[in-house]
């Protein structure tokens, strides 16, 4: 496959750092353009970027300057996708210019997620729902296109909700969330706020968590979510509890989970494993289990009968929130559409 050119909105804040680390190597997409905040304008990346990645800077990538995040700053670069990492206020403004001036906008954040012509894509799970960009790009007159990826915590556990729904039907969830400070941006939550501590507020996470999964799993199951920000720095733990639609083994609910994704054509980001389901009792855990799959996997464990909910089960699942919740999720929902060759329009 040739090529295809990529600019990075917020390419020094922590999702866009993760998107530096993916792309700086990539078999489909050339890093061509990094932008961020007008302050940051004209100077090299490695200067301006408080790299929190452990592993280094890709050396490529130091010496890139930023521009201002405006579609101008793509001209004579020949760059078709636009993965963006900006604050939702942001990005309610900036992407439409973007699909306006003919960009492939691939969001992880919120602004435009639950429009109704608009993705809220998960490769693995529902990727017909890319037919909707046909009516985006007729109804705004856009040459480009927003896709947009859930919130972290959604696609963590919205990878494991679908092969429950699909095998057993869903009646009801209850999950409560342990979130690692790095998603809430950086410098995000105050040292004093969150060492020692555990805040019990996470603003509109939660309705996030309530809405997402049933758009993109097109159902109609009742969700009600608790999310709690916790001193880790990366991977959302969330405690998840079930009802499902009949009564099932738990024999039979860890097979369904091990198999889930077998069949989905392997991308260039794609874990081996979509879901690790471990019977050890003390894993998942953010500081073991958060790189599983490079990042791109959820580990599952502690599957045990929920005995007060009808059909109950419960279990602890975790995932790399920049990644699989952010950054991951994006590069492998462009891999899709550009292994599918679903060229809707070009600039
Ligand atoms: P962050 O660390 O605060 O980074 C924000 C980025 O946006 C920085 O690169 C910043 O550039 C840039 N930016 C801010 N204002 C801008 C402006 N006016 N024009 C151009 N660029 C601007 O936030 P983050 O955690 O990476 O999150 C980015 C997006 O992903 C958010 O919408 C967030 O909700 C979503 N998300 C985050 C996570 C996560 O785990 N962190 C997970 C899923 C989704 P400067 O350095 O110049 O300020």
């Amino acid at each position: 496959m040739k090529k295809i050119n990529v600019g990075i909105l917020g390419a020094t804040g922590m999702v866009g750092q993760r998107f530096m680390e993916m792309l700086a190597h990539h078999p489909y997409f050339n890093l061509k353009v990094l932008m961020a905040s007008k302050d940051l304008v004209g100077k090299p990346y490695s200067q301006v970027c408080n790299w929190f990645i452990s592993r280094e800077m890709p050396k490529e990538v130091c010496s890139m300057l930023i521009k201002e995040a405006k579609p101008e700053a793509m001209s004579n670069n020949g760059v078709e996708i636009v993965f963006s990492a900006v604050p939702a206020d942001i990005a309610k403004e900036l992407e439409p210019k973007f699909a306006l001036a003919g960009y492939k906008v691939f969001s992880n954040a919120s602004a435009f997620r639950m429009e109704e012509d608009v993705p809220l894509l998960i490769a693995e799970i529902n990727p017909d729902h890319l037919e909707l960009l046909k009516a985006q790009q007729q109804s705004r007159r856009w040459p480009g296109f927003i896709v947009t990826n859930p919130n972290c915590t959604t696609i963590i556990m919205t990878l494991v909700l679908k092969p429950l729904l699909d095998n057993f039907g869903i009646k009801e969830v209850l999950v409560s969330t342990m979130q690692a400070v790095s998603g809430a941006g950086y410098p995000g939550v105050a040292s004093l706020d969150i060492i020692d501590n555990v805040l019990p507020y996470i603003r509109e996470e939660e309705e996030k968590m309530e809405s997402e999964p049933l758009k993109i799993l097109d159902a109609d199951f009742k969700i009600s979510a608790s999310c709690h920000r916790v001193a880790t720095t990366d991977g959302h733990l969330e405690d998840l509890h079930i009802s499902l639609a009949k009564p099932v083994s738990i024999e039979q609910i860890k097979k369904v989970l091990a198999d889930f994704g077998k069949d989905f054509k392997k991308l260039s980001s794609s874990p081996e494993k979509l879901l690790i389901v471990t019977d050890d009792p003390m894993r998942p855990q953010p500081k073991l289990d958060r790189l599983a799959g490079n990042g791109m996997s959820v580990t599952v464990g502690r599957i045990r009968e929920d005995s007060v909910l009808e059909n109950g089960v419960k279990m602890n699942i975790l995932g790399h929130n920049t990644i699989r919740g952010a950054a991951g999720q994006s590069i492998l929902n462009a891999e899709f559409w550009a292994e599918n060759n679903l060229n809707y329009k070009s600039i």
